[in-house]
């Protein structure tokens, strides 16, 4: 029986003037301390865009790129800033706004996962400033009469699942305990995943500090969220398991920003079950890549 593979969820790659980590960095650093494979994505979440001249490491052709360098290492995930559309989806009636009619965001989106092959997408909504529902707290109708910079981006994911015939899985920052919780809370997020049953959403830093038990609900509730560990600790990791199963955590570090090795080592003690923590610690991503 081969090894179960140890998978990291939660990466940044970037070149900044305080900071740097490249994906040869990353790799060492995986190698150093046994992590088989790793999602990454930008930091910043603003850099949803093609990689520009001045910075060839930030940007989606970046992360295209290492991943096409590293297939057996890393797993690249586009950026998405969905305010990158035309007025028309926001919902703005028609004046001077009109004149924005390109949708930035689902073009390049459609490049990010038809060219560069990106395996999934990245949230920030406090970052780019929007509520993750945006689209359904006022409306009743169906989610087609619903207008919102989301729901056009999600219409658009589902459709593009089926286009290049793969499971193209949804990373949402998910903590609590800032000024913009209702942009992201547990319950916003569960909120878009109920209305997109076909998509799996990855619940990031699952709700913690406050509210991992809004995040231990809304996994209880619809099999297709996942609970992701970054930027929580031991007993929340385990209370995650134990209440929304296995099968339905996965471990992410927040790397460079926080430890993977404290990481790897908090869910060690956390999930005392062999096979629990082979799922927790990447079983479980590696299925849900058809790896
Ligand atoms: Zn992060």
């Amino acid at each position: 029986m081969s090894k179960s593979p140890i998978i990291d969820a939660h990466n940044h790659l970037c070149a900044r003037p305080d900071m740097a980590l490249t994906a040869e960095m990353l790799i060492e650093r995986m190698d150093s301390i046994g992590i088989d494979k790793a999602i990454v994505f930008q930091e910043n979440a603003n850099m949803a865009f093609r990689t520009p001249d001045y910075n060839p490491y930030i940007g989606h052709d970046y992360i295209g790129a290492v991943q096409a360098r590293y297939p057996d290492r890393l797993i690249g995930f586009f950026t998405m800033n969905p305010w990158h559309q035309s007025t028309g989806v926001w919902g703005w009636k028609p004046g001077r706004c009109e004149l924005v009619k390109r949708n930035y965001a689902l073009e390049e989106l459609e490049r990010g996962i038809k060219d560069l092959k990106l395996k999934g997408v990245k949230f920030h909504p406090g970052v780019h400033f929007y509520a993750f529902n945006d689209s359904y707290s006022e409306s009743k109708g169906s989610i087609d009469d619903a207008p919102g910079i989301v729901a056009a981006v999600m219409k658009r994911i589902v459709e593009l699942q089926r286009e290049v015939g793969r499971r193209i899985p949804v990373l949402v920052h998910a903590a609590t305990g800032g000024m913009v919780d209702h942009f992201h809370s547990p319950e916003v997020v569960a909120d878009v995943a109920r209305r997109f049953p076909d998509v799996t959403f990855i619940m990031a830093h699952m709700g913690c500090p406050w509210h991992l038990a809004g995040a231990i609900r809304a996994a209880r509730e619809l099999p297709n969220i996942l609970l992701e560990t970054a930027a929580t600790d031991m007993l929340s990791i385990r209370k995650a398991v134990q209440d929304a199963g296995s099968d339905r955590v996965v471990m992410g570090s927040d790397f460079p920003f926080l430890s993977s090795e404290a990481m790897l080592e908090a869910v060690r003690i956390a999930v005392t079950n062999e096979e629990d923590r082979a799922k927790v610690m990447g079983r479980n991503l590696a299925l849900l890549f058809n790896d």
